[in-house]
């Protein structure tokens, strides 16, 4: 336990020895601040000094025993209001653990009440009295040795190591109800810099304006005396310790990239309602997404496909690039054959909708299936029905029209007015073959440009869509069914594979 007076360096406190140290020990001591907190205005820096479990060793290696002998429960620290009692740092680890993240490392931030900066200032105060030096020295910073116990519990405990840029957070906000007025003062003074609003919101009253770096800010301008004449020095005692107000655990989205395949018509992309009914009975977000939900235990997921289909058209061939962004997952170092398990167990239900290439895919690899949007292009077939049959002339005209590309304005469909804006898009189709099944029965086979409105090609949408293929027939013409077969983007990536 000499480690502990051996690390306060004495004499840029102005200390001169180990007596010294001892007397401001005994100082604070007599105003029930703890141990650890003496080790800060002693400016030991965060380290293992700060991670004895016995106060006492703490105590009598400061020479502090007799004055603030442990108790049971222990007296609350007026300054950092027992922020740093163990118990709170186990309490957040065993949290964590309870959660089951597989996260090796973690980034922790921490909300500290903002009554601790007042009471820091006020223990400030009162050893300027003994020792003027010591008193202007800043102590260690009480979130650095908190997240330092934190930090270390969770290495030792989980194998957990902190690092400020791991996408694994845990934030720590501390409460403590009886020292939430303590900066009134501060407000309430002549020319203060704080201006707080008080406003009612769904019926309790909220006040802003109050900010800890307002408080700080505040702090730095009220002079020790003006200080000293409205908050005690030393902070006067707590009867209760703070709590853990709230703790929040949020780990970065992971991303399951892979293309999707539509076997059944009547499935949407993503679950269909109109008001509360519920349109389609499966959703692609539903079937692909619940086992990777069960899979990476995440709280949600959203479902990003490249384009979408209709729900009455399939989708076949290679399937329909997409990824599933899955929100504060609990585990995401999720091996490749898990992942593909997805797959099998799709095929082996039967499911009408099937996965290929499922894998774990980069955040910035999401950007393809975004930004492929404009370049792609898709192949599609359809079932067309004709008034009346097309001469073998007219047939031969459109495929020959067909093998060049053909230029298309199209108004936003008169199906999607209610919820896209009215304007004129331009699209090619690049390729296009009719091929006749019976009298007004064809097949038509096209390769478009991605966002073209099939359905109103075929039929001409009321004259929004030209030209048409009814207006190229010079009959009208309706689509039955209809599927995609290609979409050319390639994702995932094949270098993720
Ligand atoms: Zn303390």
């Amino acid at each position: 336990m000499d480690a502990i007076t051996s690390v306060v360096d004495s004499r840029a406190l102005g200390l001169s020895c180990l007596d010294d140290i001892k007397s401001v020990a005994a100082t604070m001591s007599s105003a029930q601040t703890c141990a650890l907190c003496i080790m800060r205005f002693l400016q030991v820096p965060a380290g293992p000094e700060y991670l004895s479990r016995s106060l006492d060793d703490i105590n009598q290696a400061l020479g502090i025993e007799a004055a603030n002998p442990s108790s049971n429960p222990p007296t609350p620290c007026p300054v950092c209001l027992s922020t740093l009692d163990m118990a709170l740092v186990d309490q957040i680890v065993v949290s964590f653990k309870e959660q089951g993240y597989d996260a090796t490392t973690a980034a922790i931030s921490i909300e500290l009440p903002k009554s601790v900066y007042v009471r820091h200032r006020s223990m400030q105060v009162f050893l300027k009295r003994s020792n003027a030096q010591l008193g202007s020295a800043t102590p260690t910073d009480l979130k650095e040795v908190i997240k330092y116990m934190v930090c270390q519990t969770l290495a030792t405990e989980l194998g957990v190591v902190g690092d400020m840029d791991s996408g694994m957070r845990i934030d720590i906000g501390y409460s403590h109800a009886a020292s939430a007025n303590d900066h009134q003062f501060l407000i309430d003074r002549e020319g203060s810099s704080i201006k707080t609003k008080t406003f009612r919101k769904h019926g309790v009253y909220h006040t802003t304006g109050d900010s800890k770096t307002a408080v700080l800010s505040e702090l730095d301008l009220c002079h020790d005396d003006d200080f000293e004449s409205r908050f005690a020095c030393p902070p006067p005692a707590i009867a209760q310790p703070a709590t853990v107000g709230s703790l929040v655990f949020k780990r970065a989205p992971i991303f399951i990239g892979g293309r999707y395949l539509k076997l059944e018509r009547n499935i949407s992309q993503t679950p269909f309602f109109v008001g509360e009914r519920r349109i389609t009975e499966l959703s692609i977000a539903d079937v692909v997404g619940e086992p990777i939900k069960a899979l990476v235990r995440c709280d949600a997921y959203n479902l990003v496909g490249s384009g979408r289909e209709d729900a009455d058209v399939r989708m076949l061939g290679d399937g329909r690039p997409f990824y599933v962004e899955c929100i504060n997952p609990r585990y995401a170092l999720v091996k490749p054959e898990q992942i593909r398990a997805i797959e099998d167990q799709l095929v082996s239900c039967n499911s009408p909708v099937q996965v290929r290439r499922l894998q774990l895919i980069c955040p910035e690899d999401t950007s393809i299936i975004r930004e492929g949007e404009e370049h792609k292009t898709k192949h599609y077939c359809a079932l067309v029905w004709f008034s009346s049959p097309l001469s073998q002339d007219k047939l031969d005209e459109i495929n020959a029209c067909g093998k060049q590309s053909i230029l298309l304005q199209q108004k936003t469909p008169i199906r999607v007015l209610h919820r896209r804006a009215p304007l004129t898009r331009e699209r090619r189709l690049l390729a296009l073959e009719l091929l006749p099944l019976n009298d007004k029965f064809y097949k038509l086979r096209l390769e478009s440009e991605a966002g073209t409105y099939i359905k109103e090609f075929v039929h001409g949408d009321l004259g929004r869509t030209t030209p048409s293929l009814a207006d190229m027939a010079g009959v009208t013409a309706d689509i039955i069914e209809l599927d995609v077969e290609n979409v050319s983007l390639d994702f995932p990536p094949a270098a993720a594979q």
